[in-house]
């Protein structure tokens, strides 16, 4: 797509000039002629580049740039007579990314507007990079899930939330039955296999606020914000049930159900949030003594708080 460029000047002949140019080495330009038609215009469209004159009726160039630098995903270039009393200096710490001289030689025009261009995309091109990096940093790579690390550090969060608005929070903790067996049976890859569907599972059984964890190696963890026990057994139990809708397939002519044990709790005013989520732990280690496949709820005693 072209890049979009803005020409701000109150001198006509000198805006339909550079645009006619500017629209030569095919980018997509408007024009404006004061500052606040400028404003009008970023509004409505998204502008790469805005290329202003500092001198103009009503707000000057420099009051242009310093707003939109403030306020929009643009690049500013700065153009001024040689005898102005404005400077480089005054510009660039507007926030201007380039400046050029009046009379404008138009190939220096079209250099300086494709590096300040290429410097743009690197910029988007570092920010997308940062994200993607941020991503994969919370991001378990076999299920999808966020990780362990983003558990405890979305589960501070709404702990806080919960202290400020006095909103119930469960946790659900949920461990895969007998997985040792199926490893040792049908290979670490099918084993995987089984880990990745449990994450779909999970993620088709969330509401909005909710959010799953690979928690360990075949440990999950789902957070439910604004949720008490007897609505979160009700989320528990939908994995139980999607779960035993699957089947696998780890050799021919063999299908194998998997089944989870899962501990469930509510967050207790004032306790730590260690002794949270072990209480979650414990009830999903009573879960596995009174015979697996099954969802135990397990409330705060005072002792926790
Ligand atoms: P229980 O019903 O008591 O939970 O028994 P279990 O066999 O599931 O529990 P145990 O803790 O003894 O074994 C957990 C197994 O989970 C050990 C290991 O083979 C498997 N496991 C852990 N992480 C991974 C993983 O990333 N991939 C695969 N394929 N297996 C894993
Ligand atoms: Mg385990
Ligand atoms: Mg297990």
């Amino acid at each position: 797509m072209a890049a979009s460029i803005l020409i701000v000047d109150d001198d006509t002949a000198i805006r339909e000039s550079m645009q006619e140019f500017i629209q030569m080495s095919n980018f997509d330009v408007d024009t404006a002629a004061s500052a606040e038609e400028a404003i009008e215009i970023l509004e409505d469209k998204e502008i790469d580049v805005v290329i202003t004159d500092i001198m103009m009726t009503g707000m000057s160039g420099l009051e242009l740039t310093g707003i939109i630098k403030k306020n929009y995903n643009t690049d500013v270039i700065v153009m001024t007579g040689f005898c102005a009393d404005y400077s480089y200096e005054e510009a660039i710490n507007k926030g201007a990314n380039d400046f050029v001289f009046k009379p404008i030689r138009f190939e220096e025009l079209i250099l300086r507007l494709k590096r300040v261009l290429n410097e743009r995309k690197l910029t988007k091109d570092r920010i997308q990079m940062l994200e993607k990096l941020k991503k994969l940093a919370i991001t378990d790579g076999l299920t999808n899930l966020y990780n362990s690390r983003y558990f405890y550090s979305q589960l501070e969060l709404e702990v806080d939330r919960f202290r400020r608005y006095n909103h119930p929070l469960s946790l659900l903790l949920l461990d895969i039955d007998h997985f040792k067996q199926y490893n040792d049976a049908f290979g670490h890859i099918e084993g995987d296999k089984v880990l990745v569907k449990l994450g779909k599972v999970i993620k088709s059984c969330l509401r909005r606020m909710d959010t799953g964890y690979r928690y360990g190696g075949e440990e999950f963890t789902i957070i439910l914000p604004e949720t008490g026990s007897e609505e979160a057994r009700v989320v528990a139990e939908r994995v139980k049930s999607t779960l035993m809708e699957a089947t696998f397939s780890p050799v021919p002519g063999k299908e194998i159900q998997i089944t989870i044990s899962i501990g469930l709790t509510e967050y207790a005013l004032n306790e730590e949030i260690a002794s949270f989520v072990q209480r979650a732990d414990r009830a999903m280690y009573m879960s596995k003594e009174s015979g697996r496949d099954q969802i135990t709820s397990l409330p705060a005693t005072p002792s926790d708080q």
